[in-house]
């Protein structure tokens, strides 16, 4: 290529063609971004030959990982993107061999890609390949186009040169500034998704600053959440923050924080599940089921629980957008009131939320996207090339949702519903038609083939009994809020539930993964009476959970929960917890790369012990190893890990992690409220040892309040040697899970052993009996926080065995009070008499069901 001077601002620049074929004019492409010239201005080629030869001398600046698309630097500086086929990212790089790595010089001619085209092009929607200059900090005038024609490789397809215009403000110029830069190591452990994302624009937009962040060869603008999302940045990723301004060093600040300390990003996002997915319903409609005949579909249970009900689908409507609008100044006011429509209505939807809800969440990342520079930015760019403004959002739209989706990963490409829904949204103020107010039938059981957050939430939620969608994972946005409200969910139905029709009488059960349409009468009648009397009663257990749980001697059994994280409080607020039992600091360790600091671990048990409003937080120190691991601990290799280094014994062999967590603990106000207790506890010497650091930890801090540390028992020997371990040890809170997993020798995982692990094995209860009877010597409370406290029956055996504190999961609490509050001391004690003399787990079963049947 040679430049020239031309009549244009800098030098006029020729490309030719990196492919030989049919060179046809980018608006005849079958796909709007291309042909929107949302990304840029260009000649699309139909190859004839395979192998993408560079269009002129350059530096390669980014090679996609699915190798069927990459861009190359001009000595003018524009990016010419070649992009192999459309849809080819799909292809995961099956067929496409690159000849060249990003940051690679290139001469004109140079091999950059090879690909298989015979195969290439059964599998997508077409082989024309755009060669187009993007949109970037400066832009280029194409002229020159050679198109409608034959072209061969290295023959001229078009000319750029730089327009005169200046460069427009805002972080892609070029700095007014000294840039300052930093690098920072990723720790939001599911990477820069959506919800990270969007709190990091949010950031960024609070400071004059340009702000940017820069991995590998791409750079984002950090006030737009879709291009940090697009950067594919995943934890333990290092990433280079630049920014320039008066206030670029705090700006730095606290992008640098949110990216380097996860801030809670880790608590409110489910641990990654493979998330099934049905294949796609076809498009050809299937006739309805016979209403003569019971139809049983599987599905995927991803809320649990049972609904009887009449089936509602649901169907997403298109919005169609015509692609020519009215002039560019009119489609534009048009956008920018949808968005503004959009933005109040997320608002106000945010605002009828419970704080700190999934939902809120949720819709603060819509937030985001609908103030999203970048978004807005591309569709305001295709309005100006003469577009309307519904074609040019959804362009915009659809782009990120490519490449989110070309990032190969799993948790990405889940969270382009956010996008699509957000897209929707906005294309519904543009078409000025209102949502369709949906009038449910009573108990509905909605089926679609996926749905939205937003349609969700658009839904009188108390209306819905049960969810089954065709499609879908388990950790997608929409069970996540189904989940929040107990709505039993089914996932990857498949494409039978389109043939399920409007009224169907249907039993939905996210216990057995099944839907029944039209069941039979028999199963229909005595599924309806036993969901209608659990829910009546469940209604009337709730409405009593608040009060203090008390037997009818008056004894006081605290009855509180366990809690995995700051979300999880609401829910045990609202289903009468009396305080946190069992707080699982693993949560906070989990996946991530290195150890929380003591600040964020302070600051978050802080906000729990708030969250509580006063009520006892007991927080367990950190329980790593066997089935919990963290990589960044450096655990030895061992045989059998859960014989290992586990629970306190880790805190022991890293002393430092417990000492960072004995402080975070101490420093959270008032002190006294929060309890500490050590997991694992098997031998003496380690409460010893443990309580050693921990008066050192209150020493240094001069912390001098009464502090309760307290133990679990969950390994024989702790149980057997209870009398002497409460000489030493506040409390003990009995995790019966490990203790049986430890008594039986069952491994709690293995599946094949699942039917056997059972807590309430008579070995495992006169364990527990003595654990209460060596406490009752030295004046010490005895806890359970293992599964068994969470089963109303095992709670009153439990009680009657000296247990004072149950600590549960949230959804059990109101059932374990009401049980308990029609009980006395003596009517428990004689039921766990009895219990401990029978043989076996089922034997101990068969009592509690003839003692409490209604249970
Ligand atoms: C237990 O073992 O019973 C317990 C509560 O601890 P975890 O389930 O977290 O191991
Ligand atoms: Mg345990």
């Amino acid at each position: 290529m040679s430049p020239d001077i031309g009549g244009q601002a800098g030098p006029r620049e020729t490309v030719m063609a990196p492919l030989a074929g049919w060179a046809t004019p980018l608006s005849e492409l079958p796909d709007p971004v291309f042909a929107g010239l949302v990304l840029g201005d260009g000649v699309a080629i139909d190859p004839v030959d395979q192998v993408l030869r560079a269009p002129c001398d350059g530096t390669i600046t980014m090679l996609h990982r699915a190798h069927h698309a990459l861009t190359l630097r001009t000595a003018a500086g524009a990016d010419i993107l070649m992009h192999i086929g459309l849809d080819t990212v799909e292809l995961n790089g099956v067929g496409f061999t690159p000849h060249v790595a990003a940051g690679q010089q290139v001469r004109q001619g140079d091999a950059l890609i090879s690909f298989d085209a015979a195969s290439i092009a059964g599998r997508v929607k077409s082989l024309l390949s755009p060669v187009i200059v993007t949109a970037g900090d400066r832009t280029f005038t194409v002229a020159n186009r050679s198109q409608g024609r034959e072209v061969k490789t290295g023959e001229a397809i078009f000319t750029i040169a730089p327009d005169s215009a200046a460069p427009e403000a805002g972080w892609t110029t070029a700095p007014a500034s000294a840039e300052v830069t930093r690098d920072v190591v990723l720790r939001i452990p599911t990477g820069l998704h959506a919800r990270p994302a969007g709190l990091i624009s949010a950031a960024a937009r609070g400071f004059q600053a340009d702000t940017a962040v820069a991995f590998r060869s791409s750079r984002a603008n950090a006030r737009s959440s879709v291009s940090l999302m697009g950067l594919g940045a995943q934890a333990g990723d290092t990433v280079t923050l630049i920014a320039s301004g008066a206030d670029a060093e705090p700006a730095l600040d606290a992008i640098a924080a949110l990216l380097s300390e996860g801030h809670g990003f880790e608590a409110a996002e489910p641990a990654p599940h493979p998330a099934p997915v049905a294949a796609t319903p076809k498009a050809e409609p299937s006739p309805p089921f016979d209403p003569g005949t019971e139809q049983v579909l599987s599905g995927v249970a991803a809320v649990p629980g049972r609904a009887v009900g009449t089936a509602f689908p649901l169907h997403t409507d298109r919005v169609d957008v015509a692609e020519y609008g009215a002039e560019p100044a009119v489609e534009h006011d048009t956008l920018h009131r949808a968005l503004a429509a959009a933005q109040a209505a997320l608002q106000a939807e945010i605002g009828r939320a419970p704080a700190g809800s999934p939902q809120a969440e949720i819709l603060g990342a819509h937030l985001a996207f609908v103030e999203d520079p970048d978004l807005v930015g591309a569709a305001d760019a295709t309005i100006a090339a003469g577009k309307s403004a519904g074609f040019a959002w959804s362009g915009a739209i659809d782009r990120q949702i490519d490449i989110l989706r070309g990032l190969g990963i799993d948790r990405m490409a889940e969270r382009t519903d956010d996008l699509r829904d957000v897209g929707r949204r906005v294309l519904q103020a543009i078409s000025g038609k209102a949502q369709e107010a949906v009038v449910l039938p009573p108990r509905a059981v909605l089926l679609a083939d996926d749905l939205l957050p937003s349609q969700f939430a658009a839904l009188p939620s108390d209306g819905i009994a049960g969810i089954a969608l065709a499609r879908g994972g388990r950790t997608s946005h929409v069970v996540i809020m189904a989940a929040s409200l107990g709505i039993p969910t089914l996932v990857a139905v498949g494409p039978g539930l389109a043939r399920v029709p409007e009224g169907a009488p249907v039993i939905l059960d996210a216990e057995a993964g099944t839907l029944r349409a039209f069941p039979e009468a028999e199963t229909l009648a005595r599924t309806e009476a036993s969901v209608t009397a659990a829910r009546e009663r469940a209604a009337t257990q709730l409405h009593a959970a608040a009060a203090d749980c008390r037997l009818v001697d008056g004894t006081r059994i605290e009855v509180a929960a366990n809690l995995g994280g700051e979300a999880d409080i609401p829910e045990a607020l609202a289903r009468g917890a009396e305080g946190c039992g069992l707080l699982r600091s693993e949560f906070l360790f989990l996946d991530r790369v290195t150890a929380p600091s003591e600040d964020v671990q302070f600051a978050t048990y802080q906000r729990i012990a708030e969250g509580l409003q006063g009520r006892p937080l007991i927080i367990r120190t950190l329980d790593a190893g066997a089935d919990k691991p963290l990589p960044y601990l450096d655990l030895p290799p061992e045989e059998n890990p859960a014989l290992g280094l586990r629970g306190v014994r880790v805190g022991l062999w890293r002393p430092e992690l417990l000492r960072a967590q004995f402080r975070a603990i101490l420093r959270v106000q008032p002190a006294g409220q929060c309890r500490i207790m050590l997991p694992m506890i098997a031998l003496l010497e380690e409460i010893r040892a443990a309580r050693a650091l921990f008066d050192e930890v209150r020493a240094e801090l001069g912390h001098t309040a009464p502090v309760q540390l307290g133990i679990m028992v969950e390994v024989p020997s702790a149980a057997l040697m209870a009398a002497t371990l409460a000489a030493e040890a506040d409390f003990f809170s009995i995790g019966s899970n490990d203790l049986t997993q430890y008594t039986l020798a069952m491994d709690r995982g293995n599946p094949l052993l699942a039917r056997q692990m059972d807590g309430l094995h008579p070995a495992i209860l006169r364990l527990i009996a003595t654990t209460c009877d060596g406490a009752r010597r030295h004046k010490r409370w005895v806890g359970v926080c293992g599964g068994i406290a969470s089963l109303p029956r095992a709670a009153a055996v439990l009680v009657g065995l000296g247990v004072t504190e149950l600590s549960a999961t949230a959804s059990a609490i109101p059932a374990v009070k009401a049980l308990l509050r029609t009980l006395s001391t003596q009517d428990c004690a004689r039921v766990a008499r009895r219990a401990l003399q029978l043989d076996s787990a089922e034997a101990v079963h068969r009592l509690l069901g003839e003692t409490w049947p209604e249970v």
